[in-house]
């Protein structure tokens, strides 16, 4: 017989404990017709939750033989826990689905078909709306995705989740990329390959509350701008040029001045405000170069991704 094909479904968990066991559910339930000739493996990645999320998945592993687990020794990050479940889980196909069952389960059936029958590598979920969202966040969001698409040659999709079903090839490139900054947002689009982008209507996360601030999505945001684009050293050093130019212009114009009229001392004031801002510019300028400088930084440390506490995976390991 037949061995059936396996999908491995990824659950990056950060303090989730309400919601682990009612997305298990959630999923059986859904894919249970539509996805049968499946083979469904769950992985948790249990990101260094401070709560009881790592027992109630350990629970569920207890009860049911499709559960794995993976738990962080602190939390790493989401990026580090979808890292962790593409380089540990062995399937022949990987979706990434966050915990809170704001990616619906009944989308999976959608992807499979796309993957499987469509000549897809990969199929992607996409808010079709900000809706729901507060109103500044969704202005500074929709910003962000202008300004990296304008700077960056990799297409970041404006709406796109992390929620998506791949094939194995297309997870062995994404393995390929080795780098400790991963905004998986844009690894998934730099390379490449087919991928068809299904739009569906937000939905709010069932228990628990986002784990993002609007201080670490923008830090976030700019992680993401210097990963994926060297503009903004390109921006500065051409500032640096007209700057320069402008002041050698001023330079002469100041000297043909006395020449020509006198040295009449005044304007001081603008002098300091000229200064101030000079300053400023300096200053930003290296704070960029600095952004820069520390991502060199950690990815010559060559740290590794993310540490292991204890983990139920099975150890095949993954080609
Ligand atoms: N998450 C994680 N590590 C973190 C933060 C979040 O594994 O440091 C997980 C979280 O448990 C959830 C998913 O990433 O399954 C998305 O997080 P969240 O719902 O807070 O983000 P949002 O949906 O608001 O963008
Ligand atoms: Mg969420």
């Amino acid at each position: 017989m037949n061995q059936k094909e396996k999908l491995v479904i990824i659950v990056p968990c950060y303090n989730e404990q309400e919601s682990v066991g009612i997305l298990y559910d959630e999923i059986m339930k859904t894919t249970a017709k539509p996805l049968q000739d499946l083979m469904i493996e769950i992985v948790f990645v249990d990101d260094g939750s401070s709560d009881n999320t790592l027992h109630t998945i350990k629970d569920l592993a207890i009860k049911h033989q499709n559960v794995s687990y993976i738990s962080f020794s602190r939390n790493f990050g989401k990026e580090a826990a979808i890292y962790a479940g593409f380089k540990n889980a062995k399937g022949d196909y990987y979706a990434v689905m966050d915990a809170d069952l704001q990616d619906p389960p009944h989308l999976l059936e959608k992807m499979y078909e796309a993957v499987k029958n469509q000549g897809y590598d990969c199929a992607a979920a996409k808010r079709a709306s900000r809706e729901g969202e507060p109103k500044i966040r969704a202005f500074f969001a929709k910003r962000f995705y202008q300004i990296i698409n304008a700077i960056s040659e990799t297409e970041i999709v404006d709406g796109a989740r992390d929620y998506r079903l791949m094939n194995r090839r297309m997870v062995n490139a994404v393995l390929e990329l080795k780098e400790y900054n991963r905004f998986s947002k844009g690894l998934f689009s730099w390379v490449g390959f087919r991928v068809k982008w299904i739009p569906y209507e937000n939905v709010e996360r069932v228990k628990g509350s986002t784990k993002w601030s609007f201080g670490k999505l923008f830090l976030y945001a700019m992680d993401g701008i210097i990963s994926f684009s060297t503009m903004p050293l390109k921006i500065v050093s051409f500032l640096g040029i007209l700057i320069s130019l402008f002041s050698i212009f001023g330079i002469i114009f100041i000297i043909a001045r006395t020449i020509i009229f006198g040295d009449p001392v005044a304007g001081w004031p603008s002098l300091v405000v000229i200064m101030t801002f000079i300053g400023g510019l300096q200053l930003l300028c290296l704070g960029i170069l600095g952004q820069y400088l520390a991502h060199v930084y950690m990815e010559v440390k060559g740290r590794p991704i993310y540490l292991v506490q204890e983990e139920n995976i099975s150890k095949e390991v993954s080609k």
